[in-house]
């Protein structure tokens, strides 16, 4: 990792989390932290020489020795804490005042207010974690749903890491043997035969291509799946979107057209995040407010994702009104109301690939759910990822495919030294998904989305 270490002498100070609630994290971290904290602490033992990973408690004074917080403080000597230099973190009371006016003694005490992240940036400078697992760290905090989470922990534990060092390492031996062959072009040394070589490097296209599907597993986890709800009037729109979130947002009525208007709704399908929208039902209509409406489900069907058309098992000819004239997405037709038929009534009058269900007892809901993530992942059945491509993965990984597909046709006409141009651009990008290289610049701006105390 060649990175300036920009202010990084500097012992920093932070609010960690928790202001409000009843107990509050004030950290601080570098060089000097240990002697910054203990010029604010009053116990029985300074925190310099108490027992190291071990809870203390003691009193937090001010510059003229007035008591702060009565509070509990850890130390992390050395590189083993979670920046890499020393830290102590300060539990204090909550509330509003208390952890500010803590953090405030440590600053007149020598520390200086942390930026963004800062404490993040430090741990990947000092090589506890590369640029993809501190990227985790704020994915974790802003995980909306189960799996973001689940995918979070595991890119925090290394998953995509060791996919990209694995390509990384290959493209580097592929660079190796061309390079090698540009320095000593007599002397035939343990050169790889030119079939490998080219097979070497398929494979890392094909490996680099692998990992570029998974950005669409990390845009479904940010920005969630646009699915419409969308069918006749009265077929149970409302009610099924209710189920999806558990409650009751909709009306629900008897009386056809009571949806007017679409509405919008997150909810969760098996960890993705689904943005819902329930729509008027379509129909032919003379009601000006109706077919306003309709025309706005017609609207959201257009940029829908995935579209649940719902209809009445009763009424199965409904089932098949959707064209794709409304919708470009993929469609899941819902036959609703399985409750109000006979077992082999419905099995007798469901559609192939149609789903029963009711959105009174539940029935079926969890074969729905089935097709949604299968839709949604484009592959039935499939378990669920390993890792998720970031746009700023997906950036790199595409340059880096764009320099290959160069160098192909260059090795096989032997012009090694262009051939080897083309492979260097590619492991510098590969090795920028990990911050093997990484600006100043780039760390800026991936650090500058996390709040302030991580
Ligand atoms: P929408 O106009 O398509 O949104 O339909 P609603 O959700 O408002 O439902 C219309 C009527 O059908 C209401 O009386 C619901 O209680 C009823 N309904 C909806 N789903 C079901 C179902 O699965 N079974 C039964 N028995 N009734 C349902």
């Amino acid at each position: 990792m060649n990175v300036a270490p920009d202010m990084s002498e500097d012992t920093i100070a932070a609010i960690a989390g928790g202001v409000g609630g009843a107990v509050s994290i004030v950290r601080v971290s570098g060089e000097t932290a240990m002697a910054v904290a203990d010029k604010v602490w009053r116990s029985r033992k300074s925190l310099i020489h108490g027992p190291p990973r071990r809870l203390a408690l003691g009193r937090v004074v001010d510059a003229d020795g007035a008591v702060v917080d009565q509070c509990l403080a850890v130390v992390f000597p050395g590189a083993a804490s979670y920046t890499g230099e020393p830290m102590v973190e300060f539990h204090t009371h909550g509330g509003a005042l208390v952890p500010r006016k803590v953090l405030q003694c440590l600053l007149s005490a020598g520390a200086r207010l942390a930026a963004p992240g800062e404490f993040t940036k430090r741990a990947f400078i000092n090589g506890k974690m590369d640029l993809t697992q501190a990227e985790a760290v704020g994915d974790l905090i802003s995980a909306h749903s189960e799996m973001a989470l689940r995918l979070a922990n595991r890119q925090l534990q290394g998953s995509l890491s060791c996919r990209v060092n694995a390509v990384f390492e290959e493209l580097t031996a592929v660079l190796a043997d061309v390079e090698s062959r540009m320095d000593f072009p007599e002397e035939h040394l343990d050169w790889m035969p030119p079939e490998a070589l080219a097979e070497r490097l398929r494979h890392v296209t094909g490996a680099l291509n692998q990992l570029l599907a998974g950005r669409h597993v990390g845009e479904v986890l940010r920005d969630g799946v646009r699915l419409v709800i969308a069918g006749g009037p009265n077929v149970g729109k409302s009610s099924l979107l209710n189920c999806f979130l558990g409650r009751d947002r909709a009306i629900v009525t008897e009386i056809p057209g009571t949806t007017r208007d679409t509405l919008e709704e997150l909810a969760h399908v098996r960890g993705i995040p689904v943005r819902l929208t329930d729509t008027a039902g379509i129909r032919e209509t003379r009601d000006v407010v109706e077919k306003h409406g309709i025309d706005r489900s017609k609207a959201s069907l257009k940029e829908a994702q995935v579209v649940l058309w719902v209809y009445d098992i009763r009424s199965p000819e409904t089932g098949l009104a959707v064209g794709d004239h409304l919708s470009a997405a993929p469609v899941i037709h819902v036959a609703n109301k399985v409750d109000l038929v006979e077992k082999a009534t419905a099995s007798l009058s469901l559609s192939p690939g149609h789903v029963a269900v009711s959105a009174v007892t539940g029935q079926g809901l969890e074969t729905l759910y089935d097709q949604i993530e299968a839709v949604i992942w484009e592959r039935p059945g499939m378990a669920e990822p390993e890792y998720a491509v970031n746009a700023r993965h997906g950036a790199l990984l595409e340059a880096a495919l764009s320099e290959l597909a160069d160098t192909g046709p260059l090795m096989e006409q032997e012009l090694w030294e262009l051939a080897a141009v083309h492979l260097r651009s590619a492991a510098e990008d590969v090795g920028r998904i990990t911050g093997r290289t990484a600006s100043i610049d780039v760390l800026d701006t991936i650090f500058a989305k996390f709040c302030i105390g991580k």
